[in-house]
């Protein structure tokens, strides 16, 4: 690189830097560098595009073209050459522009006469905001070294728009970060929130993308990648794992700590005249675009170490982060890509509301955030992208819609219908304490799930006759070691004592899948949702299921001990687990524990296959509760944490309704009593086409207890099952919709 070229593309930088620091307007400010560049760089024009909403870009300033046309020229994505650096989001240089595929001619900016063409897109970390063109007559095209100088400059802008700068009052062009956003997701809890933004990663602002003195910067990286060369080594060292692909993946990460690609490159664009984080941040956006169009899987891993490499070294750069000790806001809404349970544990219930750009329905993090009934949105977009901490937010967990920093006329249609929810809430609670009866006289219990001590105070405020579902494993994921036997037996004693008498479930650990213990080692399964999990660990390793077992015996002293086994797929798996608990039960006698009073045994229907097992099955188990939530993924092949497919698949199919109710069948010959636990449990629809079929127990959310209640109420069941029985004969794929139209027409 010319010595003469790197200071020219300083010298351009510090002129940027003093334009966009004068105090003026927005467009002035805009119309000042698209004239500064193309002096700098000799050429006849420089114009910036920038996006005026995700599918349209709209020319915003320029040097050289028809004034006029600011404003007024806009493109699609991939329309004209501009529009194809915004689609890819790579360069276009090109002598020959109007022969250039993709050439569009747009009389209005007079372009015709220039025929070269460079354009660069103004990205950030992925986001893309636009595109920086010049053009010149003489059919040139521009060497690597100038196209590197404007890409440093277009950086800056994406800086600089990220700050807000060009934006003036009253203009039509909201900032970034600024303006409203509207996000569409899917809904994980119901329930509305309003509150502010915490990010869960907190994103890292440049604030001085321009820096004066290269050697000094130069300095700052150079120290800051010798803090994170430390502090990758020592997690390295932390790692502890023998296993040889993990090994190699963390070695790659730490190849990449190391790399003298990635320093020379940051260091070029330091001498350039970028600070350490903005030349950090600019190699982290590249190596997201790159991200996005590699294939190969194992590559797309390693351009993700780089990326998070990077937002450590920002961090170190910037002290800002996770770490901040920034306080959070007042009413805090949780923004984040993603989140594990265990995580989401941590902040408890102090969150008003979550949304999530990843997640889904049927994760573990959202059962948390059911416990806790915290509204959740799942699948919204790039919020956290998007959102900056602090920012006013509401969430409608009815509608899956999320509003950022909203306008006055949303904030108030939002209160209006907070308002009117807890009005419908006020009716429900009038419903607690009668009973799930159908105007037929058919009634249903309807008991709730649980997970944790906090849970048990919502058993007397729903009306729930008993916990049908106590979730064992968030007082594992929680700790860092395997919990101790007493402790357990204590927490497990409190829930008895809380429920007062009344009938609490508990599920024995199902850990395995998306629930892994930070203590475990993680296993690599091609399938994890079919692979080693739950009483499939538990029988396999007895150790924990034993302590467990024995944690509830002694709780129980005393009192009826009711225990279920997950995921059992064949008798054998239930007859095993049900002996090792009656062997439990005798080594405690012979210790001289006080024993259960009375002890029943049940065991969960999760998998097509316990549909058609052996009689024996249904007449051993004591009680068996429907998993709907794995029944139902492995019954259509479809993943319950993969959006895409899970909401293909109706649970009021014919073919799945058919299903539940052979179970009802069985269990009915067999004299078992049978509860429903899933998700699908909670929706009034589903619980009275379940009841209709002749289940007389479902277990659910405390909150879904009054609407389900309200439309059992309302129904005659007996007539519904008429209803189902017909339409089961019509072809119909679903009844769902002839429910739906009938319950409109007959439930009073
Ligand atoms: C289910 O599968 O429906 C269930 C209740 O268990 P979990 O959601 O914890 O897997
Ligand atoms: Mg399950």
């Amino acid at each position: 690189m010319a010595e003469s070229q790197t200071s020219d593309s300083r010298k351009l930088l510090v002129n940027l830097r003093e334009t966009l620091a004068a105090a003026s307007e927005g467009q002035e400010r805009l119309d000042r560098i698209t004239s500064l560049i193309a002096e700098s760089l000799g050429v006849e024009v420089c114009s910036i595009y920038l996006f005026r909403d995700t599918e349209t870009l709209e020319l915003c300033a320029t040097e050289g073209l028809n004034p006029e046309a600011v404003h007024q020229t806009r493109l699609r994505v991939g329309e004209g050459l501009v529009g194809r650096v915004a689609r890819s989001g790579r360069v276009v240089n090109t002598e020959d522009a109007p022969s250039a595929r993709g050439f569009r001619y747009m009389p209005e900016t007079g372009e015709e006469i220039y025929s070269s063409f460079m354009g660069v897109p103004i990205q950030r970390l992925g986001e893309k905001l636009g595109v920086l063109v010049i053009q010149s007559k003489d059919p040139r095209t521009f060497s690597a070294d100038e196209i590197y100088g404007i890409e440093v400059v277009a950086m800056v802008l994406a800086e600089m728009t990220e700050l807000g700068a060009f934006i003036g009052e009253g203009e039509a062009m909201g900032a970034l970060h600024q303006r409203p956003v509207t996000f569409k997701g899917s809904i994980g809890q119901e329930g509305a929130a309003e509150g502010h933004v915490w990010l869960h990663e907190p994103r890292v602002v440049v604030t001085n993308p321009v820096a004066d003195d290269p050697e000094a910067e130069l300095k700052r990286l150079n120290d800051a990648v010798d803090t994170l060369r430390v502090s990758v080594d020592e997690m390295l060292e932390n790692a502890q794992t023998t296993d040889k692909e993990q090994m190699q993946v963390l070695e790659a990460y730490r190849m990449f700590a190391n790399s003298k690609g990635w320093m020379r490159r940051m260091a070029e664009d330091i001498s350039r005249g970028l600070s350490a984080e903005a030349a950090v941040e600019k190699e982290q956006s590249a190596a997201r675009a790159r991200m996005s169009q590699v294939p190969d899987p194992y590559l797309r891993e390693r351009l993700h170490d780089l990326d998070d490499l990077s937002n450590r070294l920002l961090r170190i750069l910037t002290g800002q982060g996770k770490d901040t000790g920034a306080e959070m806001p007042e009413n805090p809404i949780l923004i984040a890509t993603n989140i594990g349970p265990g995580e989401l544990l941590e902040y408890g219930r102090g969150l008003k509301g979550i949304v999530l750009e990843e997640g889904s329905v049927a994760s573990h993090a959202a059962i948390v955030a059911r416990a806790f009934a915290i509204p959740l949105i799942i699948q919204a977009g790039h919020i956290a992208t998007e959102a900056l901490n602090g920012d006013h937010i509401l969430v409608d967990g009815e509608a899956g819609v999320v509003h950022l920093r909203p306008e006055d006329t949303i904030i108030t249609a939002f209160r209006d219908k907070m308002a009117m929810e807890a009005k419908q809430q006020e009716r429900y609670r009038s419903l607690r304490d009668k009973p799930a009866m159908g105007l037929c006289g058919t009634e249903v219990k309807l008991h709730m799930n649980a997970g944790l001590m906090a849970d048990l105070p919502s058993l007397e405020s729903s009306g729930a006759y008993g916990v049908g579902l106590f979730r064992t494993e968030l007082q594992f994921l929680t700790v860092d070691r395997v919990p101790r036997r007493g402790d357990l037996a204590a927490t497990y004693a409190r829930v008895m004592d809380a429920a007062k008498g009344k009938r609490v479930t508990f599920r024995t650990l199902d850990i395995g899948s998306d629930k892994v213990l930070p203590y475990m080692n993680p296993l690599d399964e091609p399938n994890p949702a079919l692979g080693w999990r739950a009483i499939r660990v538990g029988l396999d390793k007895p150790g924990v299921m034993r302590m467990q077992l024995q944690a509830l015996i002694r709780a129980a002293a005393g009192r009826c001990l009711t225990v279920m086994f997950p995921f059992i797929a064949q008798l054998d798996e239930f007859r095993d687990a049900r002996e090792m608990l009656l062997a439990e039960i005798e080594r405690e006698r012979a210790l001289g524990h006080i024993l259960p009073e009375k002890v029943e045994i049940g065991a969960m229907l999760e998998t097509p296959s316990m549909v058609f097992a052996p009689q024996q099955f249904f007449e051993m188990a004591d009680f068996i509760s429907i998993g709907g939530n794995d029944l139902k993924q492995f019954f259509y092949a479809a993943d319950r944490e993969n959006e895409r497919v899970r909401r293909r698949y109706d649970t009021l199919n014919v073919s799945f309704l058919n299903l539940i109710e052979e179970i009802v069948t069985r269990c009915d010959a067999a004299r078992t009593p049978l509860s429903f636990c899933g998700e699908d449990a909670g929706r009034p629809l589903e619980a009275v086409c379940f009841a209709a079929l002749g289940m007389r127990h479902l277990s659910m959310r405390p909150a879904s207890i009054g609407p389900v209640k309200s439309l059992i109420r309302r129904t005659n069941i007996e007539d519904l099952r008429e209803l189902i029985d017909e339409t089961r004969l019509s072809g119909e794929q679903s009844v769902r919709q002839t429910v739906k139209a009938w319950l409109v027409e007959n439930a009073t």
